[in-house]
């Protein structure tokens, strides 16, 4: 079942068919996709992995907003938003919001530059009429050149926030937890943008979402790009148009109604999924060695709590560099540099190598954390780990899958393996609800109690369908999504 990878990463796509291994290729377009949902759906219905009658019906909505700010400079600039709902059979929408350059980058490239032009038409219109007219006349010419040659109108694809949408539905499934899946971000890059500049634009763009979002309908969280802060920003923007409500959002600072342990918490999933997959294969995180790519929140908090854990970290990446020590690398000493330095680059506890060559070093566990289908077709045989825990969303695409699976390794899928983040964003929502406040042991032991018997749920559906964990997983969410659906009903 793997659809929405292929969604992500290629520009064909591939269904899976009640009558066999039917596939489908073609182009990504919008038609496609909604092909897609419906073809889904079919293909549930009366297949042998869902127990269920499923009538092809799912909610997908779909918004896109232009923020404009003013930038420090005085000057204009203009991104695009989006929030994607993808199914709520199961409770109210959840999903981060990423901010990253490559969020719907063809759609923001031709919206913002259609917004450079309005900015530019908006100075000029202190000037004469007939400066403007020529002003936008030039503008227009340009923009029209520049859609044409690089085929910006033809590449207009919001479709990869639809598939992270759509793996929220199946994630927050797979979790139990009584979420449906929503996904949304802006198209710009962070880094490059002031922190006064990050927080007109977050507020804008929740000026544009207010009336989407909500307790009980659609609650965002931090993605890539976002962070406590962001979600701060937003839950004031909201709380001007609809009163204070801090479960509109989660993974807020812990001062405005944030859960401890919630900035661990995806790191923290990842260690319980890694001792449930050892566990099941009586081995034990101490005599394994490891190596994670990303050292960002989820990659830290992972390599921190494993090497707590009495696991080997051999070799981690980070945007700024790679580095390995055979005899393990000192996690504490690395973080501190890590912060110090903005990045693992120089840090003198390993020898520095050629992130493109990490994923392929000598080790047991490889943990993807970073960004998507960076396991693929040109390294997948490579690959010398007998188990990969995917704490990315959607690090392995589907050629390398099969590669991997011949190989023999074990693969533990996203949904499953980076629900600890989504977990304890439930356990925030729920402590604001209740207005009481956990201590963060009982966060950890309760994420662990769900970490465990997810787990026993997936295997459950592995030995009942005699699949594999990626396809149990799958399995376990479309199930309960389409109990949910069946059970609401139809009637108008
Ligand atoms: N962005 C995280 C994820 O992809 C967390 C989402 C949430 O907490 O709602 O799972």
């Amino acid at each position: 079942l793997y659809p929405c990878c292929c969604f992500l990463e290629a520009q064909t796509l591939l269904l899976l068919h009640s009558s066999g291994w039917c596939v489908w290729f073609g182009r990504r377009t919008r038609s496609l996709w909604d092909r897609f949902i419906v073809e889904v759906c079919v293909w549930f219905q009366g297949s042998r992995f869902c127990e269920w009658e499923f009538p092809a019906a799912v909610i997908l909505l779909e918004l896109l907003v232009e923020c404009t700010i003013p930038k420090d400079d005085g000057t204009l600039a203009s991104f695009v938003g989006f929030r994607v709902q993808h199914d709520n059979a199961r409770g109210p929408m959840k999903g981060g919001i990423r901010f990253h350059h490559e969020v719907g980058a063809h759609l923001s490239l031709s919206l913002s530059l259609q917004n450079s032009l309005l900015c530019s038409v908006i100075w000029q219109s202190g000037t004469s009429f007939r400066s403007m007219i020529a002003t936008v006349s030039v503008c227009v010419g340009t923009m029209l050149l520049l859609c044409i040659t690089s085929g910006v109108l033809n590449k207009v694809d919001p479709d990869e926030v639809n598939a992270l949408a759509q793996l929220m539905t199946w994630k927050t499934a797979v979790a139990n937890i009584p979420y449906g899946g929503a996904k949304g971000g802006i198209g710009c890059s962070p880094g490059e943008l002031t922190i006064t500049e990050l927080e007109r634009l977050t507020r804008v763009f929740t000026q544009k979402i207010h009336d989407l979002i909500g307790i009980h309908t659609d609650v965002p969280a931090p993605d890539m790009g976002t962070n406590p802060q962001t979600m701060a920003w937003i839950l004031d923007e909201y709380s001007k148009f609809h009163g204070y409500s801090p479960a509109v959002v989660t993974g807020k600072p812990v001062d405005l109604g944030g859960s401890l342990g919630r900035d661990a918490a995806t790191g923290r999933g990842v260690l319980f999924a890694t001792e449930a997959l050892l566990a099941d294969h009586g081995k034990s995180i101490k005599d394994h060695r490891f190596v994670i790519q990303g050292f960002g929140n989820v990659g830290s908090w992972a390599a921190q709590l494993i090497s707590d854990a009495g696991g080997k970290v051999v070799a981690v990446s980070d945007v700024s560099g790679a580095i390995k020590n055979p005899k393990g690398i000192d996690i504490e000493k690395l973080l501190k540099h890590s912060v110090e330095n903005h990045g693992i680059r120089g840090f003198n506890g390993g020898e520095s190598i050629n992130p493109g060559s990490l994923l392929t070093e000598d080790c047991d566990v490889l943990i993807p954390a970073a960004l998507g289908g960076v396991i693929n077709r040109e390294n997948a045989n490579d690959i010398r780990a007998k188990f990969i825990i995917e704490a990315a969303n959607h690090p392995t695409d589907p050629e390398a899958d099969e590669i991997l699976s011949k190989k023999g390794v074990v693969i533990l899928p996203d949904i499953y393996a980076n629900s600890g983040g989504v977990t304890v964003s439930y356990f925030e929502w729920v402590q604001n609800i209740q207005g009481f406040m956990w201590d963060e042991d009982k966060v950890n032991a309760e994420l662990k109690t769900y970490m465990t018997r997810s787990f026993k749920d997936m295997k459950e559906m592995c030995r009942t369908h005699e699949c594999d964990l990626r396809m149990g997983a799958f399995t376990l969410g479309v199930n309960r999504v389409a109990r949910a659906t069946i059970l609401r009903g139809w009637e108008a």
